[in-house]
């Protein structure tokens, strides 16, 4: 390949795998990374569990409940059996018997506050588990297309990089040198286009001989007494 049609081919490969670089970079820590998944997860359990512990809590009220009520009736036979007849007795068991109503109308209350937020939390925990589900299938298919994406990158970055190796080993020494070092210090355009005798990109004038030089089927290359960069003819 020619001086001028070489580099300028390194240049397009260059460019090429600075992009695919960066983005099979991108890709590669997507596929590498799955924090958002994992956090879903967690706070869907965290609902969950949370749930299951109203739930336990409710059952064990109820049992409360249960057992103060049958307590209750017991009390409320003795009263009116016509089995206890001391006063003193009966006082207690009236006693007994108010209390125990007391407790259960504070239990029962309990009882409806805790059912209503284990409602209220039972369609949240539902409505997580749709979000999640869905959540899933989607992270699914991204990372399928991502694992396919990366695929094709790597491929696609090796073939560009047995190019530019093979191009930049047919290169005299001094150009490739020359065309690096702009590389660097020009933003990533180390070649500067040249159309009617004007550099096209810092404007300034190329002198004849240079113009010559840099159309072409030169042995070396010409570079802007602007801008600095290395010549071509657009
Ligand atoms: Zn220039």
């Amino acid at each position: 390949m020619e001086l001028m049609q070489a580099l300028r081919r390194l240049a397009q490969v260059d460019d090429e795998w600075d992009v695919k670089a960066r983005r099979f970079q991108q890709v590669r820590e997507r596929l590498s990374s799955d924090t958002t998944l994992q956090e879903m997860r967690a706070e869907q359990k965290a609902r969950e569990e949370q749930l299951s512990a109203l739930r336990s809590k409710q059952r064990d009220l109820e049992l409360e409940l249960e057992g103060l009520q049958e307590h209750s009736r017991q009390v409320e036979a003795s009263l009116y059996d016509g089995s206890v007849l001391a006063p003193r007795e009966l006082e207690n068991l009236r006693r007994d018997s108010e209390s125990l109503k007391r407790r259960i109308g504070q239990l029962e209350d309990q009882i409806l506050d805790l059912m209503a937020t284990v409602e209220e939390l039972t369609v949240v925990v539902e409505q997580g588990a749709k979000e999640l589900a869905t959540f899933e299938k989607q992270w699914e298919q991204e990372t399928a297309s991502a694992r396919e994406e990366y695929l094709a990158l790597r491929a696609r970055l090796e073939e560009l990089k047995a190019e530019r190796d093979q191009i930049r080993a047919s290169l005299p020494r001094r150009e490739l040198a020359l065309y690096q070092e702009l590389r660097r210090s020009k933003g990533g355009r180390p070649l500067a286009p040249m159309a009617e005798g004007v550099c096209q990109i810092c404007h300034v004038a190329v002198p004849a001989r240079k113009a010559a030089i840099a159309g072409g089927g030169s042995e070396t290359v010409a570079t802007c007494e602007g801008c600095g960069r290395i010549l071509y003819q657009a």
